[in-house]
């Protein structure tokens, strides 16, 4: 059985290939991960101009003391250029965000003088004041935004604020999912004893979608092997990615990896972490393979240690992995030493102290649990129990 880290580093060595690129118009960027360093074609405000609404004057005319009056010869709306140059004891009447007129340097707020028809009344202020400087934001040829961010709204209106009508972006991995199981029903049929409603599907295609993957449904197979087969070879040719749920670990009827092994191939197939042990790791067709396991916390939590990563890097993303943070235990947790546990966690922060706590009951099957959790409480594998005050990692959801 390998670690939990053995197994991410052994998943994304054999993702060495990243989506292709596509360009979208900004309007349906957002979320995408930028495939090409985006650089300024100019700089960023495009020339010195005005930070407030007054008088733009030389430093030449700024009084040492006392006052001055200069003669005001024009008004500058945003948008306008002042087409002269300004001469020994003028003054331009300028808007914020107007360029500075030639032969001006700094600007007085209009709140801060005097004015009398026709001329304005300054005093001393600091040469430069109240002006932007052209380039201030960006200097033109720099690297605004590197390649594998992912946009927000902010790095779209910059993409913008360049002139830019559209922005390079990888493609979408495209990720087929499919739950197995006899027991397993389609929410909204009737459910007979002994059936559950497919959860993993849900959870899993609502996890695919927020880390930047297209779904591709392919629904529920039952646990009859030709038809796993069938719908595997299929899922292998149409994905760069194929998630599983269910049927992963040593039962009569788990035969993913069987039919995998047949038709594909598996690197993997048990991680030393609690929940979710068996995870199947592997290939088929030009695909990535994951069996994820059948327990809803495990499949979900399975998808957040190796699925995520894989998507990410594939996506053409930099970052792989979450941050992970520190906070005091406000329980007591069994552990057992020799493989990572996680749990769902409370954090909160009280009396200056990020302090966390289980959710409650821990079994691989309670969904309930990591709907009431904000966090993973990461239990490293040399770990033994830990005592209430302990520090332990966390992991925001
Ligand atoms: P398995 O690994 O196939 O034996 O599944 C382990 C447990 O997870 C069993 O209790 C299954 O009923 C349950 N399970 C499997 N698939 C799903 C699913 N799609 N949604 C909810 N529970 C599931
Ligand atoms: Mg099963």
């Amino acid at each position: 059985m390998i670690s939990v880290q053995d197994g991410q580093n052994r998943i994304l060595t054999q993702i060495g290939e990243v989506t292709a690129l596509e360009f979208l118009p900004l309007g349906r960027a957002l979320g995408r991960v930028v495939a090409e360093d985006v650089r300024a074609p100019f700089d960023v405000p495009p020339t010195d101009n005005s930070a407030v609404d007054g008088y733009a004057v030389a430093s030449a005319d700024l009084p040492a003391a006392g006052t001055r009056d200069l003669a005001v010869v024009a008004e500058l709306p945003a948008g306008s250029v002042f087409d002269g140059a300004l001469l020994p004891g003028q003054a331009v009447r300028i808007m914020t965000g107007a360029p500075i007129p030639h032969g001006a340097d700094t600007v007085y707020p209009q709140e801060d003088v005097e004015r009398l028809d026709g001329r304005v009344r300054i005093g001393p202020t600091a040469k430069g004041a109240n002006v932007r400087i052209g380039g201030e934001d960006i200097h033109a040829g720099t690297i605004v935004i590197e390649r594998g961010t992912v946009l927000r709204p902010q790095e779209i209106g910059l993409i913008a604020s360049l002139g830019q009508v559209q922005v390079p972006v990888h493609r979408r991995p495209r990720v087929v999912l499919l739950s197995t199981g006899d027991e397993v029903v389609e929410p909204g049929r009737a459910r007979a004893p002994g059936q559950i409603y497919d959860a993993n599907r849900f959870t899993l295609s609502g996890s695919i979608e927020q880390c930047g993957g297209e779904v591709v449904d392919l629904g529920i197979v039952p646990d009859v092997r030709d038809e796993l087969r069938a719908r595997l070879l299929d899922a292998g040719a149409t994905g760069d990615v194929v998630v599983t749920s269910g049927g992963v670990s040593v039962g009569v009827y788990d035969l993913v990896r069987d039919v995998l092994e047949e038709i594909g191939a598996i690197e993997f197939a048990q991680v030393a972490m609690q929940p979710g042990r068996p995870i199947a790791f592997g290939r088929i067709g030009s695909a990535h393979f994951f069996g994820l396991p059948g327990n809803p916390v495990a499949s979900m939590l399975a998808f957040m240690l190796f699925v995520r990563p894989a998507i990410y890097k594939l996506g053409g993303r930099r970052r792989l992995f979450p941050d992970v943070y520190e906070a005091r235990a406000s329980e007591a947790m069994r552990k057992k030493k020799g493989r990572r546990e996680f749990k769902r966690g409370i954090l909160t922060f009280r009396g200056g102290v990020w302090e966390v706590r289980t959710t409650g009951p821990q079994g691989s099957g309670i969904l309930s649990s990591m709907a009431a959790g904000n966090c993973l409480i990461v239990l490293e594998e040399q770990r033994g129990d830990v005592a209430a005050g302990e520090m332990v990692l966390v992991e925001p959801f």
